[in-house]
């Protein structure tokens, strides 16, 4: 139910600009004549065009309350497949008006713009935004944006504010539909309301919570695999409320990495006391942070982010799956889910025992709750690992009564898609296999 309210908050605009455009567009499209029929087609077009464009601001503002409801992963490929349709009406919209203005001025194809570029207020404006918009939505094409650093990508990706902003005087100034006075307070308030809410809850929420709780880097432990566990610390943590398996996005201010923030998932969490993250080295970042922070470098945490948590199980049996890294948040979870009294299994999957991060920790958890604890090692064949890859043989051997448990899946996204599908083979229904991918979008 909470879903649907969610996705008819957002849906709802979509008969309101039909309905005010319809008022002085109808005519016009009824009117028998192509180019007249033309022009209505590219008013509602361009109406829709801001609709979905400022969609974009809520899908990856980090908004509360549609992320409680679906995840930011999943609003980010929201995100990204309604960037297509964005730029869909983005382009239709000029296209349609060039050809029924040049159709009515009698004007080819180039000459319509340029007279729109000339002698119509603001356009040339609107028309630099239309490359914006074009050039990131190219960038964002999965096999382009692959070979770009994801800071160039990102960094890239805010020309869409500019974007945003340069296409708007024309809108009001030149739009057909905005004799009503109504309909202007109402596109106002459109932007007023997807801006707002990127504010509050991208922006100023952060702030605030780092001036109520002034998080800093407490200390630092060196695990497996070359990973380093962040453990932060801060003023009335108790009321900066987490929950096991959700992550935060960490900006380090400190002079070499205060410019990029990076979303890591909660490995560990004492409620009043520290939170924990830990970072394995994959890329740029990562693998220099050990070098880059220091003990008492003050932390910018926005978040608690991610539906990837122990609430949404509604089993008591639990079977968790980790690859590697993956076990971050599995970590956490598993801990809250045993102290909570429910049954667990935990598969691990790791390419050999010095790349099993937490090792002890869940040695040490399995000495005081009695738990199924499997790691299965890829390279290296011994008698006391399970070796190869986690697969379908392994969970029916490993976990006879699957189908009684719900699953948390996290590690690199190949396993994750196959783990997925063999689950699915062996007959548990997507609906009760949770998952966290360490990508958004
Ligand atoms: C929800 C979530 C939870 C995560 N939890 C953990 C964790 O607990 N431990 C851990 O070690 N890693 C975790 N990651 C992965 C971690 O964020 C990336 O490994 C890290 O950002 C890579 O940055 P880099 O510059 O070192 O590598 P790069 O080589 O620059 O990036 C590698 C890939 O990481 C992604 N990435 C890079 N920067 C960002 C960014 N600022 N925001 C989003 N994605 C980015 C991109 O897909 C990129 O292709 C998580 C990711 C997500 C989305």
């Amino acid at each position: 139910m909470k879903k649907f309210l969610a996705i008819a908050a957002i849906a709802i605009h979509i008969p309101i600009i039909f309905y005010f455009w319809q008022i002085d567009s109808w005519q016009l499209l009824t009117s028998g004549q192509t180019n007249l029929t033309l022009i209505a087609l590219a008013r509602i077009f361009g109406l829709l065009a801001v609709y979905f464009v400022l969609s974009q601001l809520i899908f990856i503002g980090r908004v509360k309350w549609l992320e409680k409801q679906f995840g930011l992963d999943k609003l980010s490929i929201w995100h990204h497949f309604n960037g297509f349709f964005a730029l869909l009406f983005i382009l239709a919209h000029p296209f349609l008006l060039i050809i029924a203005y040049g159709g009515l001025n009698n004007l080819g194809f180039f000459s319509q713009i340029m007279d729109f570029i000339r002698h119509y207020p603001d356009v040339w404006q609107a028309v630099i935004a239309v490359l914006i918009f074009v050039t990131i939505v190219t960038l964002s094409v999965s096999f382009i944006r692959k070979h770009l650093k994801y800071e160039k990508w990102y960094f890239l990706h805010l020309l869409t504010y500019v974007a945003i902003l340069m296409a708007f005087g024309h809108q009001l100034k030149l739009g057909g539909d905005f004799h009503n006075n109504l309909f202007v307070f109402y596109w106002y308030a459109l932007y007023f309301l997807a801006f707002g809410q990127l504010i509050w809850y991208r922006f100023l929420t952060p702030l605030y919570n780092f001036y109520r709780h002034h998080f800093f880097l407490d200390h630092v432990v060196e695990e497996n695999a070359g990973a380093l566990s962040c453990y932060i610390k801060g003023r009335n943590l108790s009321e900066f409320k987490v929950v096991p398996g959700q992550f935060m996005i960490v900006r380090f201010l400190n002079k070499q990495l205060w410019w990029q923030q990076h979303p890591f998932s909660i490995s560990g969490y004492q409620a009043g006391e520290y939170i924990r993250l830990t970072i394995k080295p994959l890329g740029d970042f990562t693998s220099t942070l050990k070098d880059n922070v220091k003990v008492g470098d003050k932390i910018l945490l926005d978040g608690p982010h991610g539906v990837f948590i122990l609430k949404r199980a509604v089993k008591n049996k639990l079977l968790f799956i980790a690859g590697g890294v993956g076990i971050t948040p599995i970590r956490s979870i598993l801990e809250e889910a045993l102290l909570a009294g429910r049954e667990a299994t935990l598969l691990y999957g790791n390419r050999n025992e010095q790349e099993i991060i937490f090792k002890d920790e869940l040695d040490e958890l399995k000495k005081q709750h009695q738990f199924g604890l499997h790691y299965i090692l890829s390279e290296k064949i011994s008698s006391v690992f399970e070796h190869g890859n986690i697969d379908k043989e392994k969970i029916s051997r490993l976990v006879p009564d699957l189908k009684e448990r719900e699953v948390y899946l996290c590690g690199p996204v190949p396993m994750m898609k196959a783990i997925r599908r063999q689950l699915t083979e062996l007959g548990l229904p997507k609906k009760l296999i949770h998952f966290e991918k360490f990508s958004l979008g």
